[in-house]
């Protein structure tokens, strides 16, 4: 019997290693008919605002639901869309659907934001602020309310078309948030002249709280100086009422984890923010 499982645990192994360039070739090749035969699944997270206790945005985060290799998280495809250039018309999918489901949402009462993240293809587009416009103006979406995630590779790029693209985004209406701030080990003056809204603290940071009085100081910094520059700061993966209850402390009631919702189906967001489910 032994014997048995140890021949399984060689077959499974040997497998696996054959599956690692197999299960990407897959990927490329069916990433280009998943867009038309609509694989894809938006799902939406909710942010919460612990000094008012409701929510006050939600991001999309996208899925892809491949009919035979089941739900594939979007780490594992959204890098090889960039590569591929596909993230264009995969980026323009999230961006519409994202936007009506808010507007649907604004309908219903709840004036949330939408916060869409944007790869480095997507926004070093020449049409990227057309495109966006024209996709709020199809859909009605107040622009006030949609939230632009960028990377921080593309905040720090000091490549002369950035701060143009984010300011036509900003005279749009659109606001633009940093996403995993703290995880470039950048020099930070490339913050000073950059039009921005919001630092969104990176998950590893938040996770360490209650571990690493190092890693606290950080947080401090981060969300003091995020406040001297006049920006909005949100921590990213709360997932306990500790880490909470830090954060708060420091004068950061924004946060978005699993503490308070997981992503969702925009079906079950509907219920959440109507208080009829939480999740
Ligand atoms: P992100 O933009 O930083 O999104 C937050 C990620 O953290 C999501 O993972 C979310 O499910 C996860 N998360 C949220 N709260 C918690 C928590 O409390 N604990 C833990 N452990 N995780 C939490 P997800 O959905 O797997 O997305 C991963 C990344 O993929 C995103 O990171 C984003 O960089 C990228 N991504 C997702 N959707 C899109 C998209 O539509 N376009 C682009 N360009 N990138 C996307
Ligand atoms: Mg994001
Ligand atoms: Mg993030
Ligand atoms: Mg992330």
């Amino acid at each position: 019997k032994a014997k048995d499982q140890g021949k399984n645990r060689y077959c499974f192994y040997t497998d696996d290693l054959q599956e690692l360039p197999a299960r990407k070739l897959v990927l490329v090749r069916d990433l280009h008919r998943a867009i038309e035969k609509e694989e894809f699944e938006i799902h939406y997270q909710l942010q919460i605002d612990r000094r008012s206790g409701g929510y006050y945005g939600a991001e999309a985060l996208i899925r892809w639901n491949h009919p035979s290799m089941g739900m594939i998280p979007p780490g594992e495809f959204i890098s090889i869309a960039e590569e591929t250039g596909m993230i264009v018309p995969i980026g323009d999918y999230v961006l519409r659907e994202a936007c009506s489901e808010a507007v649907k949402w604004h309908k219903a009462g709840s004036k949330i934001k939408i916060g869409v993240n944007l790869s480095p293809k997507q926004f070093y587009q020449h049409a990227l602020v057309e495109n966006i416009e024209k996709v709020l103006d199809q859909t009605g979406l107040d622009p006030r309310f949609l939230d632009l995630e960028i990377t921080e590779g593309i905040a720090m790029n000091d490549y002369l078309g950035t701060v143009p693209h984010l300011s036509r985004l900003r005279q749009i209406g659109a606001k633009i948030s940093i996403d995993d701030f703290g995880t470039g080990y950048s020099s930070l003056s490339y913050l000073t002249n950059l039009p921005i809204d919001t630092l969104k603290i990176a998950r590893e940071f938040i996770s360490r709280i209650g571990k690493d009085p190092a890693n606290e100081a950080i947080i401090a910094s981060i969300i003091n100086m995020a406040g001297n520059l006049g920006l909005e700061v949100v921590a990213e993966g709360v997932e306990t009422e500790n880490q909470a209850v830090f954060l708060e402390n420091l004068g950061c009631s924004k946060m978005q984890g699993f503490l308070f919702s997981r992503p969702a189906r925009a079906s079950i967001t509907s219920l959440q923010l109507n208080g009829e489910v939480r999740i």
